[in-house]
């Protein structure tokens, strides 16, 4: 561990390793830090979209959808492996509280925002084509719909193969390492940080970046022993389900109109997200019955099926790091990101798109480089994301081993939820877990007790997910 290094990035979601690959494509030294896994916060349970966000333009937030084209546009290109476009209809109902004009206009109006950058056409289509496009669509009171593409990803390994590009280019990571205290000294601050295996080192950094997320507020208060309040959180849930018939995505509408998206990925589909207020710890990412019969409702309004219990995989939560606001709902809080100092050598970075990462890196980059005396120049937009060389998906011990020795994976989940996507398969992955368990044991020397303690708090995490979705179920009146 580089104890000294000009700067310590405190979080390995996708803004934090983001920012340490920008820090690092420019010959600046940086470590990454995260309390739990790369990715293992909001960055890998987000909607699945690289997106514009066409929902953006009632709020008039059109600058902030043209940066995102932009950058939608760049990540086809240089992560195709992870990053891809995706067609989605979006059907416009008889009583939908937005009428044809108003999307035929919001489809001019993305069609603009990413002009020059589009990665496909958008367009409105007859309710035929619709149901061409999606055959189960619910056909009553259908007047109409649009046909718009943006992009869908991998988030979970984006993080890691960003991180891992950061790594080539001389970045450091330390996963399961927090921060526990940080102390101003006259050249930069001095971090305690806790390894992994219980050790506690300090680091001497000249800079200290917040990218930890929801956790800004609580970082921030370690960083300068002030309360923040830098945050207006809210809380996403999804569903996981089978495939609903269709590899074209879709809009839908929650019974509040709220809009939500149905994303088709290979072997599952991904149905979200409420936007509430957050009413537990920000640590608390369980999801109740009612949010679930919530999504449940609205699949049933949108299509003409129902979700048995074997239809639905899973369900997971996350809160969104927005800026505090005045906005009356969560819906309406701007995405817009924003740096704040805390004196000459920290600062915190929040808002934002995980789309717009890597502008967002770039900003923070600039302003620290800015604050350290050095040049910032050159462009990361061009930058081709190496895609893992780890094995086939098929081979379970040998995937594992190489997300033991190139990818910084620690424990079960880590593996099992965002290395690979096993987690969302319908048996979530009970099929090779002892593989992959018996694997890890081997490779990082873990005694049996171990070894089952991990696969038992992975299977009662299980238990209690599909617990909620029974109750869901039970719960959901359409
Ligand atoms: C439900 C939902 C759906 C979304 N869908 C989309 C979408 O489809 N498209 C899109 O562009 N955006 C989407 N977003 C937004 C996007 O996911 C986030 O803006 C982005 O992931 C935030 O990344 P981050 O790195 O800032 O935060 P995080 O990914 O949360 O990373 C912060 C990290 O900091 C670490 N940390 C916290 N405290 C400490 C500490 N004391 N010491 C060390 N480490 C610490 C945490 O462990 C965490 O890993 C969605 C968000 C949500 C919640």
């Amino acid at each position: 561990m580089n104890q000294s290094p000009d700067v310590l990035v405190i979080g390995g979601g996708i803004t934090g390793c983001g920012i340490a690959r920008e820090l690092a494509y420019r010959g600046v030294s940086v470590l990454v830090i995260d309390k739990g896994d790369l990715g293992s916060g909001t960055s890998s349970v987000s909607s699945k979209l690289v997106h514009g966000g066409i929902r953006y333009l009632e709020h008039g937030a059109f600058r902030l959808v043209a940066d995102a084209c932009r950058e939608r546009y760049w990540l086809t290109q240089t992560a195709p492996h992870l990053v891809r476009p995706q067609s989605f209809v979006l059907p416009v109902y008889q009583d939908d509280l937005r009428p044809k004009w108003m999307i035929r206009l919001g489809i001019m109006a993305y069609e603009w925002a990413s002009l020059g950058y589009r990665i496909g056409q958008n367009y409105m289509i007859s309710v035929a084509d619709a149901l061409r496009q999606v055959p189960l669509l619910n056909p009553t009171g259908l007047v109409g719909a649009a046909h718009y593409v943006d992009g869908i990803m991998d988030d979970a390994r984006l993080v890691i193969e960003v991180a891992m590009h950061a790594v080539t280019l001389g970045a450091e990571f330390y996963p399961y390492t927090p921060m526990i205290d940080c102390q101003r000294h006259t050249s930069g601050y001095r971090v305690t940080v806790k390894r992994l295996d219980e050790t506690v080192c300090e680091v001497t950094p000249r800079f200290v970046v917040n990218a930890s997320g929801p956790w800004v507020d609580g970082v921030a208060r370690q960083i300068t022993g002030e309360v923040s309040g830098l945050l207006r959180p809210t809380k996403g849930v999804h569903l996981v389900t089978r495939p609903l018939g269709t590899d074209t995505g879709l809009l839908m509408n929650g019974r509040d109109g709220r809009v939500m998206f149905m994303v088709p990925k290979p072997g599952y589909c991904v149905v979200g997200t409420t936007d509430t207020p957050v009413e537990t710890s920000i640590d608390d990412r369980s999801v109740t019955p009612r949010e679930v019969a919530y999504l449940i409702e609205a699949v049933h309004r949108t299509l003409s099926i129902r979700l048995d219990a074997c239809d639905i995989y899973g369900v997971f939560a996350g809160f969104r790091p927005l800026a505090q606001s005045s906005a009356t709902t969560p819906a309406a809080i701007s995405r817009d990101q924003s740096i704040v100092s805390h004196g000459p050598y920290a600062a915190s970075i929040f808002g934002g798109k995980y789309t717009t990462f890597r502008l967002m890196a770039e900003d923070m980059a600039k302003h620290v480089m800015g604050r350290l005396g050095r040049r910032f120049d050159g462009s990361t937009r061009n930058l081709l994301i190496p895609p893992s060389m780890a094995p086939s998906l098929t081979e379970w011990d040998a995937f594992t081993d190489y997300t033991i020795t190139h990818e910084f994976a620690t424990q079960l989940d880590d593996v099992m939820r965002r290395r690979s996507h096993l987690w969302f398969s319908p048996d979530n992955g009970n099929g090779v877990l002892p593989i992959v368990a018996d694997t890890m044991a081997g490779r990082l020397g873990w005694t049996a007790i171990e070894r089952d303690r991990q696969v038992s708090a992975y299977r009662l995490a299980q238990a209690k997910m599909q617990q909620v979705i029974g109750l869901g179920r039970a719960e959901a009146t359409v």
